[in-house]
C-alpha cells in the first residue's frame, strides 16, 4: 500500500461534479453513484489510475482500464468505496463517532472516497483480496481503518524479510492481514515483492561501488518516484520502505 494523493481538480473530479450537478438539477432526482452514467464512472476510474500510477490502491498490483492493450483477466481495474455503500448497522456502529451518521448517498459519490483496485480473485475463487475480500461474510460488517489517503498510516507499513506486508499499529495490521487479505499465498504476493525488492537490490549493487552516501541514496529515491510518475511500479511499496530505511542509516552516519 502507498500513499495516495487525492486530486479533487483532476479531469475525473470534475466530470463527477458536474454529472452530480446535471442530476441534482432535475426534478425529481438526487444525484449517487447508481444514477451515474458509465461514461462518467469510466472518466473517474481514468484519474483514479493516474493519480495512483496504475497500481491497486491496495495490493499495489498493476491494473488496466478494460480495452487497455494492457488490460487481461485479473488486472481490469474497478472504482472501489473506502466508506461502504449499503453499509450494515453493524459496519455503521463500528465506525468512529463521528462517521457513524454519514450521509451513504454524498459518500457514494465523494472523489476523496473512490478507490482504484483490482478485481480481487477470480469469481468463486476460495481466496479473494482487495475489496472483494471486504465484502467476504467474515469482513463485511468491519470498516477499514487503515487509509491509503492518509499518509501517517502508510509511514507505519512496514514488511517481514520474507515480503510480507505488517503495520505497527495493531488495528491497521489486522485490516491489511485479514480484510484486505494482503499476504494471501494464493496470490504470491509475498513473494511478489520480495522478488521487486530483490531486483531493485541487484540493480542498486550493479549501479553503485562503495559505501553509498546519503546523497545517492536520496537522488536514487527520488528518481524512482520521478521516473515512475505516469505508471509506478508495481508493489513500490515495499522499496521505498527499503530505501527510507537506507537513507535513515545513511543520515546518522
Ligand atoms: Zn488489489
Amino acid at each position: 500500500m502507498l500513499y495516495i494523493e487525492k486530486n479533487s481538480n483532476s479531469r475525473g473530479a470534475n466530470a463527477l461534479r458536474n454529472a452530480c450537478h446535471a442530476l441534482d438539477s432535475t426534478p425529481d432526482t438526487e444525484a449517487s453513484y447508481d444514477k451515474l452514467d458509465s461514461s462518467v464512472r469510466r472518466e473517474v476510474l481514468e484519474s483514479l489510475l493516474q493519480e495512483q500510477g496504475h497500481v491497486c490502491a491496495y495490493c499495489m498490483r498493476r491494473i488496466c482500464l478494460s480495452g487497455h492493450p494492457k488490460a487481461k483477466v485479473g488486472n481490469t481495474a474497478a472504482i472501489e468505496h473506502y466508506i461502504v455503500q449499503n453499509p450494515s448497522e453493524e459496519y455503521r456502529e463500528r465506525l468512529p463517532d463521528e462517521l457513524k451518521s454519514y450521509d451513504e448517498r454524498a459518500y457514494s459519490i465523494d472523489y476523496k472516497n473512490l478507490l482504484a483496485v483490482c478485481p480481487g480473485g477470480s469469481e468463486g475463487a476460495t481466496a479473494q483480496c482487495c475489496d472483494k475480500s471486504r465484502t467476504l461474510k467474515s469482513n463485511v460488517n468491519q470498516p477499514l481503518r487503515i487509509d491509503p489517503t492518509n499518509e501517517t498510516h502508510i509511514k507505519r507499513i512496514e514488511y517481514y524479510t520474507d515480503g510480507r506486508i505488517y503495520s505497527n499499529n495493531p488495528d491497521h495490521n489486522v485490516d491489511l492481514d485479514q480484510l484486505l487479505n494482503l499476504n494471501e499465498p494464493a496470490f504470491s504476493f509475498a513473494q511478489n515483492r520480495l522478488a521487486t525488492l530483490q531486483s531493485l537490490q541487484r540493480k542498486i549493487q550493479d549501479t553503485f561501488s562503495g559505501e553509498i552516501s546519503l546523497e545517492q541514496w536520496t537522488k536514487y529515491r527520488n528518481s524512482l518516484v520521478a521516473a515512475e510518475a505516469t505508471e509506478k511500479p508495481p508493489y513500490l511499496g515495499i522499496l521505498l520502505w527499503w530505501l527510507d530505511k537506507k537513507i535513515r542509516k545513511a543520515s546518522r552516519r
